[in-house]
């Protein structure tokens, strides 16, 4: 199977090669048409195996169908929650890099760094946000960031949020969310406590294991 396979649009194709990818991995062979759908998913994926990119066409595929927001609104439309500062980046990077010929505005905030860049990067308008808990949680109840017109959002990693005590976090967030969204759960482990997290954010959802 080939990336053209996946009824992807051009500018996606176009920057997908510019990454020097030929095919699609498993994760994203199953998962990108189901997510095209607007499925939610559940997915059971460790790093290594694409799953970021298995996310973030289809988002951004999505997004691009959409009008561009006004200059100056604070209208986030997809987020994607993960635990570490350096999942976050590199999670932010293949954005850019999937999303390059579709004038995406993302923005990655996680804690530990002054907030004053992030807030003012938020004012400029954010399609997409890529965040961890902490920081997120902060600048929400501060007022910089609300949730209200989400379509999607991603739960990466959620095994490692819960070892990292991240689940009050999460609940706090997956709260604030519209009710009407796609929402994708992924962790590399599904034991008890991480079905039953996912059971709280997911309708219906397709499952994938890699
Ligand atoms: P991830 O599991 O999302 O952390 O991705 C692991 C690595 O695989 C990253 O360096 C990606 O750039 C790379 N990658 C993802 N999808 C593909 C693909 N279809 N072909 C080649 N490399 C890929």
């Amino acid at each position: 199977m080939t990336f053209e396979n996946l009824n992807l649009i051009a500018p996606i194709l176009t920057a997908l090669q510019a990454e020097g990818y030929t095919n699609p991995t498993p994760i994203q062979q199953q998962a990108i048409p189901l997510l095209l759908e607007g499925k939610d998913l559940l997915g059971c994926a460790q790093t290594g195996t694409g799953k970021t990119a298995a996310f973030a066409i289809p988002i951004l595929q999505h997004l691009s169908a959409l009008p561009t927001p006004a200059r100056g609104q604070n209208r986030i439309k997809a987020l994607i929650l993960t635990p570490t500062r350096e999942l976050a980046i590199q999670i932010e990077e293949s954005f850019k890099a999937y999303g390059k010929n579709l004038n995406m505005k993302h923005l990655v905030i996680f804690g530990g760094v002054g907030q004053k860049p992030q807030t003012d990067a938020l004012r400029n308008g954010i399609d997409i946000l890529v965040a961890t808990p902490g920081r997120l949680l902060d600048l929400m109840n501060q007022g910089f960031i609300n949730l209200n017109h989400i379509t999607h959002f991603v739960l990466d990693e959620a095994d490692r949020m819960l070892d990292m005590g991240f689940v009050n976090d999460v609940k706090k967030v997956i709260a604030k969310l519209p009710s009407k969204r796609q929402s994708l759960f992924f962790s590399a482990t599904m034991a008890p406590e991480i079905i039953k997290l996912a059971d709280t954010m997911l309708v219906n959802p397709e499952k994938v294991e890699v």
